[in-house]
């Protein structure tokens, strides 16, 4: 099962190999991830980079977490 993020203004999806709680964690803890990842310069999941770049381009619309087996 593969989980990710939707947009549901765009109909855009963007998957991604990490599991749900963490998807779910980096949607609710955006700001947190976001000040991480100022700090680390190398070294954060590819996971966590395209999240952060999907959740930004869709700032303010209505994102949710979605799967496909
Ligand atoms: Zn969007």
């Amino acid at each position: 099962m593969t989980f990710g993020y939707h947009c549901e203004e765009c109909e855009e999806a963007v998957w991604s190999t990490a599991p749900r709680g963490e998807l779910e964690w980096l949607r609710n803890r955006e700001h947190v991830a976001r000040e991480v990842a100022k700090h680390v310069q190398a070294g954060l999941d590819t996971w966590i980079v395209e999240g952060l770049d999907f959740l930004d381009r869709h700032s303010g619309h209505s994102v949710v977490l979605t799967r496909r087996s």
